[in-house]
């Protein structure tokens, strides 16, 4: 590797003030202390608790969006968001082939097939005018449901993914949905924070579900969310996902088969004290991209992804994009070894074993992109 990428991994390394810097570690201060030995102290460390019941409140407070419900993790927060907003067994959902495999998984849970679609390169994210050239390629309307002539399965659902906390173009998406009876369903699991036209990302779905991983921009250590405007689906998401219990005082009566997927009152607490510090960790992920942007001048062949024009992001994942002439490994061999952590995005949902037969679109940009796109360490930090 040349002298700029030497430069380049010495100037991160002084930024962080590490020998080794990690892609993206939690950031914890007092707060998560007191919450959480408030629990211990408490005994309230389990699947009831105010913290819980406070974190579902402050995070439709935060979001705008009127029904937050807290959960064990975001696989499980997108899977019953797919199930209460009404994917059945053999409908497809169109959805990204660039993405995170819990949106894939969530789908197959239901016994729902993935429909695989491409993404823009201006948002990283679902590009709805392909969708819309590929719908009319593959799609009829039959009885008011749109329907893939080649399989004859319905197509229920669609559902965006925001790419390393970039929005994806939401407007057209809607108009689609609206246009051939598909119902919205967002991966926000990387968005928090992020905003599209000044809403809140993860408000425009019918259901959306967030994630509180270890790695996301805020963490309950592990634990998730979904999110909706509709009071009875969130009535209805809680019930699922707390085994569908009857409420009463002492009988234990259900009235379908539900989940286990309730978030900790322990987890839940973590969560309450990293909301507080949501706004800050935001602010600090968009001054390290300049601060990025300015390392980079200096570096041949790559550039640094910046939110598209019509999002305030939330830049959870730095992203680096290299152009054809730089060979991904050796960018990411070099980095890795030299303490800078980073790491390519996902093989594409097309290309795993157990997907490969799935329905898909043409998957050009993603084919481009999976080769040129890396994350470099993102954890916030005080930037001067
Ligand atoms: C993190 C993530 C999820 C959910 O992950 P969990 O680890 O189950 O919380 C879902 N989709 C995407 C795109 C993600 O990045």
């Amino acid at each position: 590797m040349n002298l700029q990428w030497i430069t380049f991994t010495n100037a991160v390394k002084e930024l962080y003030k590490k020998e080794y810097v990690p892609l993206h570690e939690p950031t914890f201060d007092e707060k998560e202390i007191e919450y959480v030995t408030d629990c211990i102290k408490t005994g309230w460390v389990s699947s009831v608790g105010k913290y819980v019941d406070r974190l579902e409140m402050e995070l439709a407070e935060y979001t705008g969006v009127k029904r937050a419900v807290a959960v064990v993790n975001g696989t499980a927060a997108l899977h019953i968001a797919l199930k209460v907003a009404g994917v059945k067994p053999n409908d497809e959902v169109f959805m990204p082939s660039l993405t995170f495999v819990a949106t894939a998984n969530a789908i197959s849970y239901l016994q729902a097939i993935p429909h695989f679609v491409d993404v823009s390169i201006e948002t990283l994210g679902l590009d709805p005018k392909k969708l819309e050239e590929h719908i009319k390629v593959i799609g009829e309307m039959k009885n008011g449901q749109l329907v893939n002539k080649h399989t004859g399965r319905i197509i229920r659902a669609v559902v965006p993914m925001h790419t390393f906390g970039n929005p994806v173009d939401l407007d057209p998406l809607i108009e689609l949905c609206e246009r051939y009876n598909l119902m919205l369903v967002e991966d926000a699991a990387e968005s928090l924070g992020s905003y599209y036209k000044g809403k809140h990302t993860g408000g425009f779905g019918r259901v959306s579900a967030l994630s509180f991983n270890g790695n996301k921009i805020l963490t309950t250590g592990g634990g998730g969310a979904i999110l909706t405007n509709d009071d009875q689906l969130a009535d209805y998401a809680k019930h699922l996902t707390t085994t569908a219990k009857i409420p009463h005082r002492w009988a234990f009566e259900h009235d379908e088969i539900a989940y286990n997927y309730r978030m900790p009152n322990i987890n839940a607490a973590i969560g309450c004290a990293q909301l507080q510090k949501l706004p800050t960790f935001i602010e600090q992920k968009r001054q390290l991209t300049l601060v990025y942007e300015d390392l980079l001048k200096n570096v041949d062949g790559v550039t640094l992804f910046k939110e598209p024009l019509h999002a305030k992001g939330n830049y959870w994942l730095q992203t680096l994009i290299l152009e054809e002439t730089i060979t991904r490994d050796s960018v990411l061999e070099f980095l890795n070894e030299n303490g800078v952590m980073s790491r390519p995005i996902w093989t594409p949902m097309d290309k795993l074993s157990y997907f490969q037969q799935m329905p898909k679109a043409d998957l050009t940009v993603t084919e481009q992109l999976k080769n040129s796109l890396i994350n470099i360490p993102s954890t916030p930090l005080e930037v001067k």
